[in-house]
């Protein structure tokens, strides 16, 4: 019988892997990384380079689960990252979350996966659970720097933006993220995931995609998520203002903060 090699790819060296969801977000990254040259993969654009020495991958994603989860692979299978960072945006679903706040995620489930009657909704077949859990010490290193940047917004987003989208005293939190192949946009929708996962916190639509392929590679991952709506009927609203001026610069000022303190 044929030996089966079961060596995972080692994680202990290689690039910190940046995935964001959209293209303004990374052209922040770009410009702080000096030397960045593009690599294309599976017909996306990679990006090479270094932030305060640290040696990065930095790639636009696109949009939903099936995106984000060939971009994760990608990143692990050719480029060898030993750990994935996510940045974007996300609709507040949980109690008291508000635009301009943002979220750590600690664990992600699929609120559109439901295979039952053959597995409890929302479990990932085979897998024998619903959710999965960040990695512990990346998330924490992500909440430290995302507080430095939260206790004082506008010295990352100048204090137009400040007024503008009146983000007076913004909010950090930690908890469970729900991501699926949907925009949610209308109440009645962000009533029934309340309904369904209780304790969610905020709903996007790749992060427990890159959980996954993270879970089943023993990458560690790492999330966070600015709110940029409350996945209500006005979801849509200034959204893009919202990414360029807010979400996009917190991305930043946090990931600067992140590897200014990185050690390895
Ligand atoms: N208007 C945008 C579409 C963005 S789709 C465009 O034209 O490009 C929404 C993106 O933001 C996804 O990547 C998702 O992860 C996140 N997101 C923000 N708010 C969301 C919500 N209410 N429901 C689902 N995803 C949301």
């Amino acid at each position: 019988m044929k030996k089966q090699s079961t060596a995972a790819p080692s994680v202990s060296k290689g690039p910190t892997g940046i995935v964001g969801a959209m293209r303004q977000e990374l052209a922040a990254v770009l410009a702080i990384m000096p030397d960045e040259r593009r690599q294309s993969v599976g017909g996306r654009d990679f990006w090479l380079g270094h932030w305060h020495g640290h040696e990065v991958v930095a790639v636009l994603s696109r949009i939903g689960k099936v995106a984000a989860a060939t971009t994760a692979t990608a990143l692990i299978e050719r480029f060898g990252v030993r750990r994935i960072l996510f940045t974007g945006v996300a609709g507040g679903i949980g109690e008291g979350l508000r635009v301009g706040d943002m979220v750590v995620a600690s664990s992600f489930v699929q609120h559109d996966m439901d295979a039952s009657p053959l597995f409890p909704r929302h479990e990932l077949p085979l897998y024998g659970r619903a959710r999965l859990d960040t990695d512990a010490a990346l998330s924490a290193a992500l909440t430290e720097a995302a507080r430095a940047v939260l206790a004082s917004p506008a010295q990352a987003l100048g204090a137009d933006a400040v007024t503008t989208f009146a983000l007076h005293a913004p909010r950090l939190h930690q908890g469970l993220i729900a991501s699926g192949d949907r925009f949610v946009a209308t109440a009645a929708e962000s009533a029934a995931l309340r309904q369904a996962l209780p304790d969610v916190l905020a709903v996007e639509m790749e992060g427990a995609a890159v959980a996954q392929v993270c879970h089943d590679y023993g990458v560690p991952f790492a999330a966070l998520r600015t709110i940029s709506d409350r996945a209500d009927d006005a979801a849509h609203v200034d959204f893009m203002r919202f990414i360029d001026q807010v979400a996009s610069r917190y991305s930043a000022a946090v990931l600067e903060r992140y590897f200014q303190k990185l050690t390895d």
